[in-house]
């Protein structure tokens, strides 16, 4: 059971995408200050369609308006952006749509980066590690708590 009062397919229908308290409700709260630098940058066109953790790093989808966006292997969905010209044909000219789409996903790049080097509990400099099959990002100290929880009672 989602524990979310907003679900994804509720917010893709809405048509709001995720607002900034929904993306920190969905990753720890050491993660938040990233969170809350992306929301900051980003352009107002541009929809956060999910928020979340997976094998120990961030992971920020965002869409364009017209397609859905991997942030894992942006080359390709740069090269295949389906933007409709709104003015007659572009020209050899960067179209600033989709430049300000790669400029954001360049910062989401860094940022997705840097959750492998934040512990998403706490903050502070951590690392990835293995508890009880899942792949964290944590630091020493919460290694520790979250392992000792792991293994008495
Ligand atoms: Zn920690």
């Amino acid at each position: 059971m989602p524990k979310s009062p907003r679900l994804p397919c509720d917010v893709i229908r809405d048509g709001v995408g995720y607002d900034l308290d929904l993306a920190k409700q969905s990753v720890g709260q050491g993660w938040h200050g990233i969170i809350e630098r992306l929301f900051a940058a980003k352009p107002t066109w541009i929809q956060v369609i999910q928020v979340k953790e997976k094998f120990g790093g961030l992971r920020f989808y965002v869409n364009d308006g017209a397609v859905r966006a991997d942030l894992f292997d942006p080359a390709a969905h740069v090269d295949s952006l389906a933007i409709p010209p709104k003015h007659g044909s572009q020209g050899d000219g960067e179209d600033p749509v989709r430049a300000g789409v790669k400029a954001y996903w360049e910062l989401v790049q860094d940022a997705e980066a840097e959750s492998f080097k934040v512990c998403e509990e706490c903050g502070k400099p951590g690392s990835r590690c293995t508890i009880d099959h899942w792949i964290k990002t944590l630091c020493e100290a919460c290694q520790g708590r979250l392992c000792d929880g792991s293994t008495s009672d």
